[in-house]
């Protein structure tokens, strides 16, 4: 999945240096190093300063000979080794520039292209076949190096100036401008104006992810239009060879619901597989794949274990028959869907024989993290919406994945209240009505067994002054009377403090109610209501420390909080609150981390992790911001 990208691996703009060493390195004999690297001391001259040709000799000079650094503070390394970075992109931000230089130059010879600020609006094939003998690349990546040094100018000159002054590397340069690529010159504009000053300190993948959210922000229509173009005209089913020489095949540009749906069943079945025991010694992502191939050539689950074996492991001598030829008189097919399962999705509607186990909660399928806008679903704005290891998702696919999640009775629903900045400052959990008031659930439509049914867990959002205004109007609708057909929210105890808190319901498209209680959120501060006396946290103090902070609250981790320990940053040990002022998430491998020695962190405020190194720089990971971005 692109957002998982976790580095700057450029394939044709050429930015990895070459790692050799140079002959006659530098000015600076060995152990001079000391005056310079002073400089790239906490506060020095050189820590901080933008990229130049001054900062270029401090950074030789300070890292001596092949850049052993002598004497060198570990701080002092860290400072060096932030600069250099800072200079790769400086050089790639003169390497554009002169190929602008390249195309004006051209112009001078060639007047007559129209123009675009001091830059023509074109240049030549020719000039195109120069720049990819001269930077010996393809035609193809010069063309596009050009098309990127021109966008940097003209097109998305905040993210030149961000290349340039250190704070982006061209990969990540590269991301903004091809997350951008396809929106009006004026849409990429404010795209640009509303992610740039969040870029610095973002990983790649973390960019990318604020690239196509701002695309969609700025246009949701052309992204909608985009993906449906795709799901249409560019849906396929490829079978390639693997480079080990084993086989692949997969489905590409596929329509989300149904490929999200398509792999909670393809996990339930590898969950099956695992309880089974059958396979002891297989991976799970062997078990997926067994799943896959089975499931796409109708091997049922019983055929499965009763073959004892795994497609592609060769057969014992005895005890593992070929699957194909397997009696199925034990094994009823039941031809079409389950008719009797309200949402159909159960795990195996299609194939389980009646005396089957009962599914324990460990095979269900892993249900899907979706972040939807609750103002797209109500229709009063086109906000987009997020799926972890998903990324963005345009309005229209937030309402085509919120129509398949609510049709599974699996899906849990939780409302989130975001301040302006999309920072989570009130939530609660939806549960059902004791009382249904009048709507049932609707009876079964045969023409909705066609349609995905999606087990998720939901979380809707919405802004406090969103909200305010929705608690305004519904004050004045009479009760009972939704506004929208489809999704609808109405508070229940009447206008209600002020910030939006109290009881609400939610109506459901089909009419079912839900009750949805909305509580403050431990971010900015923490009255400790949640507190839990013991070690452990209780059910919703961990539930809104995830809410909170989302993913793993190292800066540079994207494990998702609900895949994340609940961690004490005081140790519990040491006097620390099982609070939410005192904990956030921690994956795994992040947790050990924190534990070994030289690293801390503390919560300045709550919602705010501060890291601090064994080199002693600190880095702070700010609360989860849901994806409402600035424009209303
Ligand atoms: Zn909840
Ligand atoms: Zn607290
Ligand atoms: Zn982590």
């Amino acid at each position: 999945m692109v957002w998982q990208a976790g580095d700057d691996d450029d394939p044709d703009g050429g930015s990895a240096a070459e790692s050799g060493l140079p002959g006659g390195h530098g000015p600076t004999e060995p152990g001079n190093t000391q005056p310079w690297l002073n400089g790239f001391a906490a506060g020095g001259t050189w820590s901080t300063s933008p990229p130049s040709a001054a900062l270029a000799v401090a950074l030789e000079s300070a890292s001596g000979p092949e850049w052993r650094c002598p004497g060198a503070t570990r701080e002092e390394l860290f400072a060096v080794l932030r600069q250099w970075q800072a200079m790769e992109s400086w050089a790639a931000a003169g390497k554009l520039g002169v190929l602008r230089s390249l195309m004006r130059e051209e112009d001078l010879r060639l007047p007559g292209t129209p123009h675009h600020g001091d830059l023509p609006d074109g240049w030549s094939k020719p000039l195109t076949r120069e720049v990819s003998l001269a930077l010996a690349m393809p035609a193809v990546s010069a063309e596009n190096l050009m098309g990127m040094a021109w966008d940097m100018q003209e097109r998305l000159p905040e993210t030149g100036a961000l290349l340039a002054s250190g704070a982006l590397t061209f990969a990540k340069a590269k991301a903004v401008d091809e997350g951008l690529l396809l929106l009006s010159e004026d849409d990429a504009a404010a795209a640009e104006s509303l992610i740039a000053a969040d870029l610095p300190g973002k990983t790649y993948g973390q960019v990318a992810k604020l690239v196509a959210q701002a695309a969609i922000t700025v246009d949701p229509d052309s992204a909608a239009k985009r993906r449906e173009d795709a799901e249409r005209n560019r849906s396929r089913v490829t079978m390639t060879r693997e480079p080990s020489g084993a086989a692949a095949l997969s489905g590409r540009d596929l329509p989300t619901a149904e490929t999200l749906a398509a792999n909670a069943r393809v996990c339930a079945r590898a969950g099956e597989y695992k309880e089974s025991q059958a396979f002891r010694d297989a991976r799970m992502d062997q078990l997926r794949a067994a799943a896959y191939l089975d499931m796409l050539n109708g091997i049922t689950l019983d055929e499965r274990l009763a073959s004892g074996c795994l497609p592609g492991t060769a057969p014992g001598p005895d005890n593992c028959g070929s699957v194909t030829n397997l009696p199925d008189d034990d094994s009823p097919d039941c031809g079409g869907p389950g008719g009797d399962s309200p949402d159909g999705d159960s795990p195996e509607s299609g194939g389980s024989s009646p005396s089957a186990p009962p599914v324990p909660p460990e095979c269900l399928p892993k249900l899907s993290d979706l972040v939807l806008p609750l103002a797209s679903l109500l229709g009063l704005a086109e906000r987009p919406g997020e799926g972890h290891g998903l990324g963005p998702l345009d309005p229209e696919l937030c309402r085509a994945l919120a129509a398949a999640a609510v049709a599974s009775q699996r899906t849990s629903l939780c409302v989130t209240v975001t301040a302006a900045d999309g920072v989570a400052i009130g939530h609660g959990c939806a549960r059902p009505i004791r009382k249904a008031s009048g709507a049932t659930r609707a009876s079964p439509d045969r023409r909705r067994v066609a349609q995905p049914t999606l087990p998720s867990r939901v979380n809707l959002t919405i802004t406090s002054d969103r909200l305010a205004e929705i608690g305004a109007a519904s004050a004045q609708a009479p009760p009972g009377a939704p506004l929208n057909a489809a999704w609808s929210l109405t508070r229940q105890d009447g206008p209600g403090p002020p910030g939006g808190y109290g009881v609400w319901t939610l109506t459901l498209p089909g009419g079912r109610n839900l009750t949805v209680h909305l509580d403050p959120v431990p971010t900015y501060e923490c009255d400790h209501r949640h507190e839990s006396r013991g070690y452990q946290p209780n059910d919703t103090l961990r539930h809104l420390v995830q809410v909170r902070d989302y993913e793993c609250t190292f800066p540079t981790c994207s494990r998702h909080a609900r895949e994340s320990d609940f961690e004490h940053a005081l140790p519990y040990a040491k006097g620390g609150r099982t609070c939410a002022c005192n904990a956030g998430a921690r994956s795994r491998q992040c947790h050990r981390t924190k534990q070994s020695p030289g690293w801390n962190v503390t919560q300045p405020r709550p919602g705010w992790h501060l890291w601090t190194t064994p080199a002693g720089l600190s880095y702070t990971q700010s609360p989860k911001r849901y994806p409402v971005l600035a424009t209303m």
